[in-house]
């Protein structure tokens, strides 16, 4: 059975140096880190995201405040109130919970906060900044992909490394990530399951990231023998959570997969609480 890459045991190592580094910044500074959450009419799964997403910035001594916004708000008026946190200077970083109701383009949303208190790394520039390779803020699950490979001492450089599914939030910028290491990446989509060719493209990645939203989309009779396998997938089947990866079978070919749950998610959170002090300290460069 392959090794397993377990998210929580990365992010324990990366709680402990962002709590010593907020701490000191925060004495320094003689004040904290905030970040803000914008939600608009909360849903069942956001709130238990956002309800660990609070236990998580306590613990680190990150600042924390949910700003609920009624369902039926405009966009102008949503526009309005991130304008307002855009302004306050005690305010270090933003976030835009999802899903929004239907009519607000979370892209239009995303745009409207400041790219320096872009707590999730979805503003465009701070996307362009990752293909120019100096992104600092970058989205967070894409990264926490990235850190379970680091911390896992995965070697990127030279390797075939195919990553399912384009979105804006993980596959595009994971696989400019992926990029930026040497890692000759491959992206799949849908097009490339319409066209029947994601099979051949499973069967030679030595890294493989799925992030599709499809349970067991991938066999696992296809992982190339002794691959490393990333399963961002959450889906929930029959009452229990499951990946986009056969997790039984691929666990038998790779020798690296991660759980789901218990892979990227819980370092999800830790890498967005890590944006916000890197825009914390950056906004400490321009104080006066
Ligand atoms: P999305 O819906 O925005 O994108 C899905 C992608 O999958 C698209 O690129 C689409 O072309 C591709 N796709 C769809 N069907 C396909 C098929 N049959 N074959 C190949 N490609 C196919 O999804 P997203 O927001 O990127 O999320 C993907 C998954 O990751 C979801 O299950 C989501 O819940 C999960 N997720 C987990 C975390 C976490 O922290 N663990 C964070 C974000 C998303």
């Amino acid at each position: 059975m392959a090794i397993l890459m377990e998210g929580r045991v990365a992010a324990d190592r990366l709680r402990d140096l962002l709590k010593k580094e907020v701490a000191s910044l925060t004495a320094k500074h003689k004040r904290r880190p905030e970040l803000r959450c914008v939600t608009i009419g909360c849903n069942a799964a956001a709130s238990v995201y956002l309800k660990s997403q609070a236990r998580v910035a306590q613990e680190l001594g990150i600042g924390h405040a949910i700003v609920d916004l009624p369902e039926e708000i405009r966009s102008d008026a949503l526009f309005a109130e991130i304008a307002r946190l855009n302004a306050d200077p005690s305010v270090t970083g933003i976030m835009i919970q999802c899903p929004l109701p239907a009519g607000i383009s979370l892209e239009a949303a995303v745009s409207s906060i400041l790219p320096a208190k872009d707590a999730e790394g979805l503003h465009p520039e701070n996307l362009g900044r990752i293909i120019l390779g100096e992104g600092r803020i970058t989205p967070c699950t894409a990264q926490a992909c990235m850190e379970l490979l680091h911390y896992y001492q995965i070697p990127l450089r030279g390797k075939d490394a195919v990553v399912v599914g384009h979105s804006s939030i993980v596959g595009k910028p994971l696989s400019l990530l992926l990029l930026k290491e040497f890692a000759t990446t491959t992206v799949c989509h849908i097009a490339t399951s319409e066209a029947r060719r994601l099979e051949d493209n499973i069967r030679r990645a030595e890294v493989l990231i799925v992030a599709v939203g499809k349970p067991r989309l991938i066999k696992g009779e296809w992982i190339r023998p002794g691959a490393v396998v990333i399963d961002v997938g959450i889906n929930k089947c029959e009452d229990i959570l499951v990946g986009d990866v056969e997790f039984e079978t691929a666990g038998k070919k790779a020798s690296h997969i991660t759980p789901v749950p218990g892979g990227v998610g819980p370092l999800t959170v830790m890498l967005l609480m890590r944006n916000v002090c890197e825009l914390f300290k950056e906004s400490l460069k321009t104080e006066p």
